[in-house]
Protein backbone atom coordinates (compact mmCIF):
# COMPACT_ATOMS: atom_id res chain seq x y z
CA UNK A 1 0.00 0.00 0.00
CA UNK A 2 0.95 3.42 -0.75
CA UNK A 3 2.32 6.25 1.60
CA UNK A 4 -1.36 8.42 1.53
CA UNK A 5 -3.46 5.52 2.12
CA UNK A 6 -4.82 5.12 -1.02
CA UNK A 7 -5.66 1.45 -2.19
CA UNK A 8 -2.73 -0.43 -4.38
CA UNK A 9 -4.17 -0.19 -8.10
CA UNK A 10 -3.07 -3.19 -9.07
CA UNK A 11 -5.10 -4.89 -5.95
CA UNK A 12 -7.96 -3.06 -7.12
CA UNK A 13 -7.25 -4.26 -10.89
CA UNK A 14 -7.39 -7.49 -9.49
CA UNK A 15 -10.37 -7.10 -7.23
CA UNK A 16 -12.36 -5.66 -10.52
CA UNK A 17 -11.25 -8.93 -12.71
CA UNK A 18 -13.42 -11.05 -9.90
CA UNK A 19 -16.15 -9.69 -11.86
CA UNK A 20 -14.94 -9.74 -15.29
CA UNK A 21 -14.52 -13.05 -15.11
CA UNK A 22 -17.52 -15.23 -16.49
CA UNK A 23 -16.89 -18.50 -14.65
CA UNK A 24 -16.38 -16.63 -11.20
CA UNK A 25 -20.12 -15.18 -11.57
CA UNK A 26 -21.64 -18.64 -12.54
CA UNK A 27 -22.90 -19.76 -9.18
CA UNK A 28 -22.75 -18.60 -5.70
CA UNK A 29 -19.75 -20.88 -4.83
CA UNK A 30 -17.63 -20.02 -7.49
CA UNK A 31 -18.65 -16.12 -6.34
CA UNK A 32 -17.77 -16.89 -2.90
CA UNK A 33 -14.30 -18.68 -3.84
CA UNK A 34 -13.33 -16.35 -6.39
CA UNK A 35 -12.92 -13.50 -3.16
CA UNK A 36 -11.78 -15.98 -0.80
CA UNK A 37 -8.22 -16.32 -3.70
CA UNK A 38 -8.04 -13.08 -4.66
CA UNK A 39 -7.85 -12.51 -0.22
CA UNK A 40 -5.24 -15.45 -0.12
CA UNK A 41 -3.18 -14.32 -3.06
CA UNK A 42 -2.91 -11.11 -1.83
CA UNK A 43 -1.90 -11.96 1.73
CA UNK A 44 0.05 -8.57 2.00
CA UNK A 45 -2.28 -6.91 1.99
CA UNK A 46 -4.42 -8.50 3.41
CA UNK A 47 -2.92 -9.01 6.95
CA UNK A 48 -3.82 -11.33 9.80
CA UNK A 49 -4.28 -7.73 11.70
CA UNK A 50 -6.72 -6.33 8.83
CA UNK A 51 -8.89 -9.73 8.51
CA UNK A 52 -9.36 -10.39 12.27
CA UNK A 53 -10.54 -6.67 12.61
CA UNK A 54 -13.07 -7.09 10.13
CA UNK A 55 -14.01 -11.19 11.16
CA UNK A 56 -12.80 -11.75 7.67
CA UNK A 57 -10.30 -14.68 8.91
CA UNK A 58 -13.74 -16.63 9.50
CA UNK A 59 -15.59 -16.12 6.73
CA UNK A 60 -12.02 -17.12 3.97
CA UNK A 61 -12.51 -20.61 5.94
CA UNK A 62 -15.51 -21.44 5.70
CA UNK A 63 -16.81 -24.63 3.23
CA UNK A 64 -19.34 -22.34 1.33
CA UNK A 65 -21.12 -25.39 0.86
CA UNK A 66 -21.75 -25.90 4.56
CA UNK A 67 -23.07 -22.34 4.90
CA UNK A 68 -24.03 -20.91 1.15
CA UNK A 69 -28.10 -20.11 2.14
CA UNK A 70 -30.65 -20.82 -1.18
CA UNK A 71 -31.59 -17.46 -2.32
CA UNK A 72 -28.85 -14.89 -1.66
CA UNK A 73 -29.96 -11.05 -1.98
CA UNK A 74 -27.51 -10.60 -5.01
CA UNK A 75 -27.84 -11.11 -8.45
CA UNK A 76 -24.37 -11.81 -9.90
CA UNK A 77 -25.33 -10.43 -13.29
CA UNK A 78 -25.61 -6.99 -11.55
CA UNK A 79 -22.39 -7.57 -9.31
CA UNK A 80 -19.96 -5.54 -11.40
CA UNK A 81 -22.34 -2.86 -11.32
CA UNK A 82 -22.77 -2.93 -7.86
CA UNK A 83 -19.19 -2.82 -6.69
CA UNK A 84 -17.37 -1.39 -9.02
CA UNK A 85 -16.64 2.07 -7.16
CA UNK A 86 -13.97 3.68 -5.49
CA UNK A 87 -12.89 2.24 -2.42
CA UNK A 88 -10.77 4.72 -0.08
CA UNK A 89 -8.38 1.87 1.76
CA UNK A 90 -8.06 -1.49 2.41
CA UNK A 91 -10.46 -1.34 5.22
CA UNK A 92 -13.01 0.22 2.68
CA UNK A 93 -12.47 -2.79 0.56
CA UNK A 94 -12.02 -5.78 3.23
CA UNK A 95 -15.93 -4.33 4.66
CA UNK A 96 -17.06 -4.56 1.03
CA UNK A 97 -16.07 -7.97 0.63
CA UNK A 98 -17.12 -8.91 4.09
CA UNK A 99 -20.34 -7.71 3.23
CA UNK A 100 -20.54 -9.21 0.25
CA UNK A 101 -19.92 -12.91 1.87
CA UNK A 102 -21.95 -12.14 4.09
CA UNK A 103 -24.87 -11.82 1.66
CA UNK A 104 -24.17 -14.94 0.51
CA UNK A 105 -24.56 -17.05 3.94
CA UNK A 106 -26.39 -15.12 6.12
CA UNK A 107 -29.86 -16.82 7.94
CA UNK A 108 -32.12 -14.42 8.76
CA UNK A 109 -33.94 -14.77 12.02
CA UNK A 110 -37.24 -12.85 10.79
CA UNK A 111 -37.17 -10.25 13.74
CA UNK A 112 -36.53 -6.78 13.12
CA UNK A 113 -34.18 -4.58 14.71
CA UNK A 114 -35.51 -2.52 17.75
CA UNK A 115 -33.10 -0.31 17.27
CA UNK A 116 -33.11 0.18 13.45
CA UNK A 117 -36.36 -1.42 12.46
CA UNK A 118 -35.88 -1.65 8.46
CA UNK A 119 -33.26 -3.88 9.49
CA UNK A 120 -34.00 -7.29 10.14
CA UNK A 121 -31.40 -9.41 12.55
CA UNK A 122 -29.34 -12.49 11.63
CA UNK A 123 -28.06 -15.36 13.57
CA UNK A 124 -24.79 -15.55 14.48
CA UNK A 125 -22.87 -17.78 16.28
CA UNK A 126 -19.98 -16.16 18.79
CA UNK A 127 -17.06 -17.92 20.00
CA UNK A 128 -14.79 -17.00 22.65
CA UNK A 129 -11.52 -17.83 23.55
CA UNK A 130 -12.53 -21.16 25.90
CA UNK A 131 -14.02 -22.68 22.98
CA UNK A 132 -17.63 -21.67 24.18
CA UNK A 133 -20.05 -20.92 21.85
CA UNK A 134 -23.34 -18.51 21.90
CA UNK A 135 -26.43 -18.12 19.43
CA UNK A 136 -27.74 -14.74 19.29
CA UNK A 137 -29.05 -12.17 16.99
CA UNK A 138 -27.45 -9.19 15.42
CA UNK A 139 -28.27 -6.67 13.43
CA UNK A 140 -25.63 -5.96 10.51
CA UNK A 141 -26.44 -2.17 10.38
CA UNK A 142 -25.98 -0.87 13.90
CA UNK A 143 -24.29 -3.55 15.64
CA UNK A 144 -27.80 -4.28 18.48
CA UNK A 145 -26.73 -7.71 19.61
CA UNK A 146 -29.47 -9.95 21.60
CA UNK A 147 -30.36 -12.99 22.73
CA UNK A 148 -32.90 -15.83 21.43
CA UNK A 149 -34.63 -14.72 24.20
CA UNK A 150 -34.78 -10.52 23.15
CA UNK A 151 -33.01 -9.17 25.32
CA UNK A 152 -29.74 -7.12 24.81
CA UNK A 153 -26.16 -9.18 24.55
CA UNK A 154 -23.62 -7.08 26.17
CA UNK A 155 -20.71 -8.83 26.16
CA UNK A 156 -19.71 -9.40 22.51
CA UNK A 157 -16.27 -10.68 23.26
CA UNK A 158 -15.43 -13.20 21.12
CA UNK A 159 -15.17 -14.24 17.35
CA UNK A 160 -18.19 -13.76 15.07
CA UNK A 161 -19.28 -17.04 13.11
CA UNK A 162 -22.16 -17.02 10.70
CA UNK A 163 -24.68 -19.82 11.41
CA UNK A 164 -25.74 -22.50 9.26
CA UNK A 165 -28.73 -24.77 9.01
CA UNK A 166 -27.05 -27.45 10.87
CA UNK A 167 -26.04 -25.04 13.53
CA UNK A 168 -29.57 -23.50 14.08
CA UNK A 169 -31.21 -27.69 14.30
CA UNK A 170 -28.75 -28.21 17.02
CA UNK A 171 -30.13 -24.98 19.06
CA UNK A 172 -33.51 -25.53 18.09
CA UNK A 173 -33.81 -29.09 18.03
CA UNK A 174 -32.23 -30.90 20.94
ZN1 LIG B 1 -30.11 -2.27 13.98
Amino acid sequence: MKKDGLLDKDLLKQYYSIFSNKNNLKDFKSYYLAFVRFINQNREFFTDTILEKWDLNVLITLNPDNYLVKNPDISLPLEEKRLRGDYDDIDTLVMSIRDTLWDMITIYSGKDCPITPNDELRYILLKNNDGKEKLLLECAACGWTENIDGNEYNDPTGTVYPVNKKDLERYFLS
